[in-house]
C-alpha cells in the first residue's frame, strides 16, 4: 500500500480518540454519552496556555478562578444523569460551557446558569460558534434554580453544596434525576444521584469528587 492510501495524519483526531479510550477505561461506557463527548471539541472551551492540554483527562483552569472539570468526571456525571432526548435540563455552574454542550446533544433543552457573568458571556460565544442552539445561559445564583423554567427532568450541579439545595429538589419533576457533589468545599466531596419519587427522594452515593464550592450571590466578574 502506498503512503497516499493512508488517511492523513490528524494529531487532533488522535488526541480525541485517546481521550475517548481513557473515558472508557474510567467507566464511561454509555454509547450516547461517548458519542456526544466525541463530537464536542473540549479544545473550544479552554483558552491560553492550557489549550494544548484540552484532550488530557484532567481539570484545567478557566477564567474567574474556576475550573473546567476532568473529562472522565463529566462523562460519569452525564451517564449518571441519564438524560433523555425529550428532557429539559438545568445545569448549575456553566463554567466553560463544556458540560452544557455535551448535554445539549443528549436532550431537548438545556438551561445553564453561572454566578460569573464573564463566564456566561464566554460560554455563549462558544455555543453560538458551535451552533448549539438549544442552550440558554444566564448569569444567576443557581442555588435557587430557575423557577421560571421549572420543573426540570434533570438537574446537574457542577459545584459542591453542603446539602442538595432545597429549591433544586423542589424544581425536579417526579421521576426526575439530579446529580450533585455534596460536602465541604475544602475536603473530598461525594457525588450523589437524587431521584424524585412520588413519595419523596431516593439518594445514591456515586463516588468521591472534588469541585469548587457553590457560592451564594452573583460574582463581581
Ligand atoms: N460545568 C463547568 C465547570 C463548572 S466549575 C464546565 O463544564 O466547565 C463550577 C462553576 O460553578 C463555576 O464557574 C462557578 O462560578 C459556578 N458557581 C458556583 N456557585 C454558583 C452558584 N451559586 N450559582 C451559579 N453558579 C455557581
Amino acid at each position: 500500500m502506498s503512503d497516499s492510501a493512508l488517511p492523513p495524519h490528524d494529531p487532533a483526531a488522535e488526541r480525541l480518540m485517546q481521550l475517548i479510550f481513557t473515558l472508557r477505561s474510567n467507566g464511561v461506557t454509555d454509547a450516547r454519552v461517548l458519542a456526544a463527548m466525541e463530537r464536542v471539541d473540549r479544545g473550544a472551551f479552554v483558552r491560553g496556555v492550557f489549550a494544548t492540554r484540552a484532550y488530557e483527562d484532567m481539570p484545567l483552569p478557566i477564567s474567574c478562578g474556576q475550573t473546567i472539570s476532568q473529562p472522565s468526571v463529566v462523562g460519569q456525571m452525564t451517564q449518571a444523569l441519564n438524560p433523555q432526548p425529550r428532557d429539559k435540563v438545568l445545569e448549575v455552574g456553566t463554567g466553560s460551557g463544556y458540560q452544557a454542550a455535551i448535554l445539549s446533544l443528549l436532550c431537548r433543552r438545556v438551561y445553564t446558569v453561572d454566578r460569573h457573568r464573564a463566564l456566561v458571556d464566554e460560554a455563549r460565544a462558544v455555543f453560538s460558534a458551535l451552533s448549539l442552539v438549544n442552550i440558554t445561559a444566564f448569569a444567576a445564583d443557581g442555588s435557587f434554580g430557575l423557577p421560571d423554567q421549572a420543573p426540570f427532568d434533570r438537574i446537574l450541579v457542577t459545584a459542591a453544596a453542603e446539602d442538595p439545595p432545597g429549591p433544586l429538589l423542589a424544581q425536579l419533576k417526579i421521576g426526575g434525576i439530579m446529580v450533585v457533589p455534596v460536602g465541604q468545599s475544602d475536603t473530598v466531596q461525594t457525588l450523589i444521584k437524587v431521584t424524585r419519587l412520588a413519595s419523596g427522594y431516593d439518594y445514591e452515593e456515586l463516588r468521591p469528587v472534588r469541585f469548587v464550592p457553590l457560592v451564594e450571590g452573583l460574582g463581581t466578574e
